[in-house]
C-alpha cells in the first residue's frame, strides 16, 4: 500500500491509484469535469487541481499517480480560486436554465456548490439541437467540450461515433455522419449520455418525465450477458435506466436494449387480465375462473390420456424460481418429464457437449477472462450484435493487444479487427475444428504436459484427425488451407486462449458434435481450467442457463442431474416417486402433437409459433392440441392464433427473483414497479393451478426466496447462493456453502467426473440441406442488435424505429446478378415455405449465401427455415436453409 497525506490527514491507497483516489479515501471531494472512472485519466479540463508539497506546479488529481510520502493539499484558497476560474470559463456560454432542471448532472452540481450559477449566461439554441435519435438528444449549445462522449464511445463502446472537428475556438464535437445522429453509425448504447456532465446529451424520457423518484438495482431482461441496471421509476412508470456502475459483468456499460428498450412494460396492448377463448373470441375472466378452467382441463386430459399427453415449456425469459416451479409442476402435479424450455432451440447442444466431456454443461470461465486471454477465438457468434457488452469487451481487449481469431461465415464487426478470419461455409465447423487439431498435432503445438496429466485418447485423436489435413478440408469449408493453419497456430501458441461461441456452433445437424470439437481443441492445448482460457457459450436470452439448470429439460432435474439417477433428496422433498418415462423435448412434443399424441401444452414466456423453424409444421402441431395455454406479457403470435387460455404474467421489472447469466453467475432481480392490472409472477400462477388440482403441500411458497431455498436444498453446488448473499452481489456456482466465494474458473484441478477426461473423435457428416438449381442460395439466420428473438418486448419500443424490419442481407454482386436494388422487397422460397422481406447489401457475406433476421411477425422468416435438427439434442438447424430469391415485380 502507498501512504500519503491529504490535507494533513494520512491515507493509504493501492499501488496504481491516482491522487483523486487518495482524495476519495480521505473523504475529500473536489470538482471534476473531464473525469469518468470508466475512462483512462485525461487531466484535460484542469478543474481537479491540487498542490503537492515540493512541486512548483499544481497537478490534476485525476491523472497524477499517488506516490509514497506525498503531502497533498486541496483546500488552499488559491486552489479554490483557480478551480472557480476554470469552471467560470466553462460556464460562460452555458444555458443557465438547465442547472436547476438537471440537478443530477455533475457540472451543474459543481457550479452550484461553488456559487457560480449566475456565470452561466448562455441560451439554448433550437438550431443547435439534434433530436433525431429516438432515445436521446444532443444540444450543442450545452456542450463544454470535455470530450467524455468522444472518449467513452471509443474507450468503452468501441464505436468511434463522436468526432472532434476543427481547432481552437472553432472546435466542435459531431457524430461521424457530420450531420444528424440518426445518420451516424451510433448504436444508441447511451454511454455518451451517461457520461456527459452537462445537459448536452440527455435522454428524451428524462426531458419529458423528469427525474425518477426511486432507483432499483436489477438485471437486464434481454441477453445472457446479465448486465445489472439501475431502474428509475416515477408514479409506477419506468422513466430512465442507467448501467450499474460497479456491476462485475458490465462495469458501468450497457447496450441499447438494456438501457432503452424498457417501454414495453407500459405498452398499450399489454395484457393484464386472464382471458379464455369462448366461441372463438377472447373474453376477460377472473383469476378464479381461469385457474379453475386450466386445472379442470389439465386434470381431464391427464386422466383420459395419461400424464405424458401434456407438455410444459418453461421460459428463458423467466427467473430461476419460476422455471423450478414449472418443472416441479410437470413432474409432481402432472407426473410427466415432458418439460423443456427455449434452450432447446439455442444452446441445448452446448450443454450436452460440454457435459459429455467436461462433466458440466456450462461456461468454464468468466467474462473477466476476456481481459486475461492472450488469444480470443470467436466462433459462430456475433457478440457485437447479440451480446453487445461482451462484444465491446472483446474489441477493447483486441485494441489493447490481445490476438483475435474469428471463425464465421460472415465478416462480422469483430472480423474487421481479427488477426485471422476463417470465413467458412455454414455447417462445416466440425471439419474445420478437426483440421485445426490436425495442424496442432502435426506441428507438435499441443500441451503435452497437460495432456499427460489430465487427458486420455490423445493418440486415438492424433490418428483420427490425420484425415483432416487443411488441404483436404479447405475446399469442404470453402477456406484457404493456410488460413486454417494460421488460426490453429495462433490459438495453440499464444496462450491462454479463450473461445466464445454462439448459435453458429449449435444450430446445425452437428451442433452438439461441433461443440465437442471445440472442447477437444481447448483440451488439446491445455486451455481448460486456466484463467484467460476455456470454452464459453454466449447464451441467447438472459436466463437460458438458469431455465435449463432448474430442470426445464426432459432428461434432467434441478442442478442438471439426470432423471435416471435422481438423488433421494428429490423423492423426500417432493414427497412422491418421479416419473420414470423419458420426457419429450420441445421439438418432440410438437411432433407428438401433430400425430395426436400430445393433447395439451402450457407455454410460458415464449412464442413457439414465430420462433420455431418450419412454421407450417409448428402450426399443424399447435392446431392439433385440445388445450394450449400461453402465459406471457402480450398476446403473442402463438396465443393470438392457437391458444385457448391466456394468463398474464408480471415482467422482470415487476417482481423479485434470480437470473443465471452465461458465466454461471446468479444475480438478484428486484421489483422496480408494480405489475399492471392483475398480472402475476409466473410461479404464482402455476402454484394456484397446482393448488386447484389438489397439490397444496409442495406448492405453498410464500415468495421467491422460499422457492429458491428449496432449489438450494436440492442443488448442492448452489447451496451457498442465499438471497442474503446475493443481495450484496451476484456469485458464480459452484458455491456449495454460505462462506464459499463462488467459482470463476471450472476444472482447475479435476473434472466433476474425475481427474482425467477423454477426447472425442467426431466424424464430419454433411447436412442434407443443400443448394440446388431450384434453391441456389444458402440462407443463414440470426438476431439483430435492436431486437430479441420474436421481438415480443423490443418490438414494442423505439427500437422498432432503429430497426423497423427484418432484411435479407446479400452480397452486392449477387444482388446485381439477380437485378436487385437495395431496399427492394423480394420473396425467398425454400422447400418449407416462403417469406417476403427487403434486401440490404452486405459486403461481408460469401457469394451464394444470404443472411436474414427473424424478428418480425409480418416477415415471418421461420416459414422458410429447415426441418433438419441436431443429431443429439434435436435443436433445429436454423443456420442453413437452401432458398431461391424471387423478384416481386
Ligand atoms: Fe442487456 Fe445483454 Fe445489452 Fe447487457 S448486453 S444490456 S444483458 S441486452
Amino acid at each position: 500500500m502507498i501512504q500519503l497525506t491529504v490535507d494533513r490527514k494520512p491515507v493509504e491507497v493501492e499501488p496504481g491509484a491516482t491522487l483523486l483516489d487518495a482524495l476519495k479515501s480521505a473523504g475529500r471531494e473536489i470538482p471534476t469535469v473531464c473525469h469518468d472512472e470508466r475512462l483512462a485519466p485525461s487531466g484535460a479540463c484542469r478543474v481537479c487541481l491540487v498542490s503537492v508539497e515540493g512541486q512548483s506546479r499544481l497537478v490534476a488529481a485525476c491523472a497524477c499517480p499517488a506516490v509514497e510520502g506525498m503531502n497533498v493539499t486541496t483546500d488552499d484558497p488559491e486552489l479554490i480560486e483557480s478551480r472557480k476560474a476554470v469552471l467560470t470559463f466553462m460556464a460562460r456560454e452555458y444555458p443557465g436554465e438547465r442547472i436547476d432542471a438537471f440537478p443530477e448532472k455533475g457540472f451543474h452540481r459543481w457550479l452550484k456548490l461553488y456559487g457560480l450559477e449566475h456565470e452561466a449566461q448562455g441560451r439554448s439554441d433550437r438550431d443547435r439541437l439534434d433530436a433525431s435519435n429516438p432515445y436521446f438528444m444532443f444540444d450543442r449549445s450545452a456542450c463544454i467540450e470535455c470530450y467524455r462522449c468522444v472518449r467513452i464511445c471509443s474507450e468503452v463502446q468501441g464505436s468511434f461515433v463522436w468526432q472532434i472537428v476543427n481547432r481552437g475556438p472553432e472546435t466542435r464535437i459531431v457524430p461521424d455522419s457530420l450531420s444528424e445522429m440518426a445518420q451516424s453509425t451510433c448504436k444508441s448504447c447511451g454511454a455518451c449520455v451517461d457520461s456527459c456532465p452537462t445537459s448536452a446529451l440527455v435522454d428524451h424520457t428524462r426531458w419529458r418525465e423528469g427525474l425518477a423518484d426511486s432507483w432499483t438495482r436489477t438485471v437486464c431482461p434481454y441477453c445472457g450477458v446479465g448486465c445489472e441496471l439501475e431502474v428509475g421509476a416515477k408514479s409506477n412508470r419506468i422513466v430512465q435506466v442507467l448501467p450499474a456502475r460497479d456491476a462485475p459483468v458490465n462495469k458501468g456499460h450497457v447496450c441499447v436494449k438494456g438501457r432503452y428498450a424498457h417501454q414495453y412494460v407500459h405498452a398499450s396492448d399489454r395484457i393484464s387480465e386472464p382471458m379464455l377463448r369462448k366461441g372463438g373470441e377472447w373474453e376477460v375472466v377472473s383469476w378464479d375462473e381461469a385457474i379453475t378452467f386450466v386445472a379442470s382441463r389439465l386434470t381431464e386430459l391427464r386422466n383420459q390420456h395419461g400424464p405424458d399427453s401434456i407438455g410444459i415449456l418453461g421460459s428463458s425469459r423467466a427467473p430461476n424460481e419460476d422455471n423450478y416451479i414449472a418443472q416441479k409442476f410437470a413432474r409432481v402435479v402432472l407426473g410427466t418429464n415432458n418439460v423443456d424450455c427455449c434452450a432447446r432451440v439455442c444452446h441445448a447442444p452446448t450443454a450436452a457437449a460440454m457435459k459429455s466431456i467436461l462433466g458440466t454443461g456450462a461456461a468454464t470461465n468468466s467474462y473477466d477472462d476476456i481481459e486475461r486471454a492472450e488469444t480470443i477465438l470467436v466462433i459462430g457468434s456475433n457478440p457485437s450484435v447479440n451480446h453487445p457488452v461482451v462484444g465491446e469487451r472483446i474489441k477493447q481487449a483486441k485494441l489493447r493487444g490481445a490476438n483475435l481469431i474469428v471463425i464465421d461465415p460472415k465478416a462480422i464487426e469483430l472480423a474487421k479487427y481479427a488477426d485471422v478470419h476463417v470465413q467458412l461455409r455454414p455447417g462445416t465447423n466440425v471439419p474445420l475444428l478437426n483440421s485445426m487439431m490436425h495442424v496442432i498435432l502435426e506441428e507438435g503445438l499441443e500441451d503435452s504436459e497437460y495432456l499427460n496429466r489430465r487427458i486420455d485418447g490423445v493418440e486415438e485423436l492424433r490418428e483420427f484427425v490425420r484425415d483432416y489435413a487443411p488441404e483436404k478440408v479447405g475446399p469442404i469449408c470453402g477456406v484457404c488451407p493456410s488460413t486454417i493453419r494460421d488460426a490453429a497456430r495462433l490459438y495453440a501458441t499464444a496462450r491462454p486462449s479463450m473461445s466464445v461461441h454462439g448459435l453458429g456452433m449449435t444450430e446445425h445437424l452437428q451442433g452438439t458434435e461441433g461443440v465437442q470439437c471445440l472442447v477437444n481443441l481447448a483440451l488439446l492445448t491445455g486451455n481448460i481450467g486456466v484463467e484467460g482460457g476455456g470454452v464459453n457459450p454466449l447464451r441467447g436470452q438472459n436466463n437460458v442457463q438458469g431455465s435449463a439448470h432448474m430442470g426445464c429439460e426432459p432428461s434432467n432435474l434441478t442442478g442438471h442431474v439426470a432423471v435416471s439417477s435422481a438423488p433421494a433428496a428429490f423423492l423426500e422433498r417432493w414427497g412422491r416417486p418421479l416419473p420414470e418415462v423419458q420426457g419429450l423435448n420441445l421439438m418432440q412434443m410438437l411432433d407428438a402433437a401433430e400425430v395426436g399424441q400430445l393433447k395439451a401444452m402450457w407455454v410460458i414466456g415464449y412464442d413457439v409459433y414465430l420462433t420455431n423453424p418450419s412454421a407450417e409444421k409448428t402450426a399443424r402441431a399447435l392446431e392439433s392440441m385440445e388445450l394450449v395455454i400461453v402465459q406471457d406479457l402480450f398476446l403473442n403470435e402463438s396465443a393470438r392464433l392457437f391458444a385457448h387460455v391466456f394468463l398474464p404474467a408480471a415482467a422482470s421489472f415487476e417482481r423479485p427473483g434470480t437470473f443465471m447469466n452465461a458465466e454461471r453467475r446468479v444475480q438478484l432481480l428486484r421489483k422496480a414497479i408494480d405489475p399492471p392490472g392483475n398480472a402475476l409472477p409466473d410461479w404464482e400462477i402455476m402454484q394456484r393451478v397446482a393448488q386447484a388440482m389438489g397439490e397444496t403441500e409442495g406448492f405453498s411458497f410464500a415468495d421467491e426466496c422460499a422457492i429458491w431455498d428449496e432449489v438450494r436444498s436440492l442443488w448442492p453446488v448452489g447451496a451457498g447462493l442465499s438471497y442474503a448473499r446475493l443481495e450484496k452481489g451476484g456469485l458464480q456456482w459452484p458455491c456449495p456453502t454460505e462462506d464459499h466465494p463462488g467459482t470463476t474458473v471450472l476444472h482447475k484441478d479435476r473434472f466433476p467426473t474425475g481427474e482425467r477426461t477423454a477426447l472425442k473423435q467426431i466424424t464430419y457428416i454433411p447436412s442434407p440441406e443443400v443448394v440446388s438449381d431450384s434453391f441456389p442460395f444458402l440462407l443463414n439466420s440470426g438476431r439483430d442488435l435492436y431486437h430479441l428473438n420474436a421481438a415480443t418486448m423490443t418490438g414494442r419500443t423505439e427500437n422498432s424505429r432503429l430497426r423497423p424490419t427484418d432484411t435479407l442481407d446479400i452480397l452486392p454482386s449477387d444482388a446485381r446478378r439477380l437485378g436487385l436494388e437495395e431496399g427492394e422487397s423480394v420473396r425467398i422460397v425454400s422447400r418449407f415455405g416462403e417469406a417476403v422481406l427487403p434486401v440490404r447489401f452486405d459486403r461481408g457475406l460469401r457469394p451464394g449465401e444470404v443472411f436474414a433476421t427473424f424478428h418480425s411477425p409480418k416477415v415471418f422468416l421461420n416459414k422458410t427455415t429447415s426441418t433438419v435438427r441436431d443429431r443429439v439434442t434435436g435443436t433445429p438447424e436454423y443456420k442453413r436453409t437452401a432458398v431461391r430469391i424471387e423478384r416481386l415485380r
